[in-house]
């Protein structure tokens, strides 16, 4: 490709104005919404502190993000780097975070939650066949993309940024409490903790990463009593332990319970 995929500054507020704090994760990285003042366009930037003086080639990866390209996935648009920061362009979303809304309305559908996994799974999947895993995949991570009450889900903060953090070829985890063996894993985790709590519970971290791996977790009573048993089986499916049984992120977007047919649509809690 002949665009510049790149570009370097050492003023990044001569090329964007920067509005206000969306997010922030501590020491390292902070994410802005920022206008550009060539354009007038709004975006979010993620700038991220370099932690290493070298600076790490990024060249591959960068092509892929910027490629890309999927309604349920928030798009990588430009890339700057300076001396000091890497400063990720991406396309603005304003519906806010998935825990947020579903704390803000207070009940929620089995369907509600069916909607959202199955556009997560759709993700997954197109992220799995560009070669990209997510490997921080947790609520805080799926934003809505509209405040419209039946606004699509984008996941975020994949790919690029958990690679700056952690080194290229690292097998980071992510959060503890979240923190599956394999992505799919932690894509059953994210689906039982929708439905009001999560699944795994230990307040020392060593014992919580072991009852994750033994995948140690009951439908407890009274809290599972009214979810459908084809929520349960999906559930079971995506929580298996051996991963030669657990389902693929394709089967799984087949099983009656992500297509519609066996979601419940009353409220939960
Ligand atoms: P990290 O988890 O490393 O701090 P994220 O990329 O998850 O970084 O961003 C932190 C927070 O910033 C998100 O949880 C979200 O609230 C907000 N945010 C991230 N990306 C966007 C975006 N594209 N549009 C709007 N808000 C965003
Ligand atoms: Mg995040």
């Amino acid at each position: 490709a002949d665009y510049v995929w790149k570009k370097n500054t050492e003023n990044i507020q001569e090329v964007f104005d920067f509005m206000e704090e969306l997010g922030s994760s501590g020491a390292f990285s902070e994410v802005y919404m920022v206008k550009e003042k060539k354009t007038g366009k709004n975006f979010a930037m993620k700038c991220v502190k370099k932690k290493q003086k070298r600076d790490l080639n990024l060249e591959n990866e960068i092509a892929v993000l910027r490629r890309i390209k999927h309604e349920n996935v928030v798009g990588l648009e430009d890339f700057y780097e300076s001396r000091t920061h890497y400063y990720l362009v991406m396309q603005l979303v304003s519906g806010g975070e998935l825990f947020d809304r579903i704390l803000d309305r207070g009940v929620y559908s089995e369907k509600d939650a069916s909607r959202v996994i199955q556009q997560v799974l759709e993700a997954v999947s197109y992220l799995h066949q560009n070669g990209i895993v997510h490997r921080d995949l947790k609520p805080e991570n799926i934003l809505y993309y509209s405040q419209e009450e039946n606004s699509k889900i984008m996941i975020s903060d994949f790919g690029l940024s958990k690679m700056v953090d952690n080194g290229i070829m690292s097998t980071a985890c992510g959060t503890p409490g979240y923190v599956g063996k394999k992505t799919c894993h932690s894509r059953g985790i994210i689906s039982h903790s929708l439905c009001g709590y999560p699944p795994f519970y230990e307040e020392s971290e060593s014992r919580l990463f072991s009852k994750i791996m033994k995948a140690q977790y009951e439908f407890d009573s009274p809290f599972w009593d009214d979810i459908s048993e084809s929520a349960k089986d999906f559930i079971r499916n995506m929580m298996q332990k051996n991963p030669k049984m657990r389902y693929t992120t394709d089967l799984a977007l087949r099983h009656p319970w992500i297509i519609g047919k066996t979601a419940r649509s009353q409220d939960i809690y």
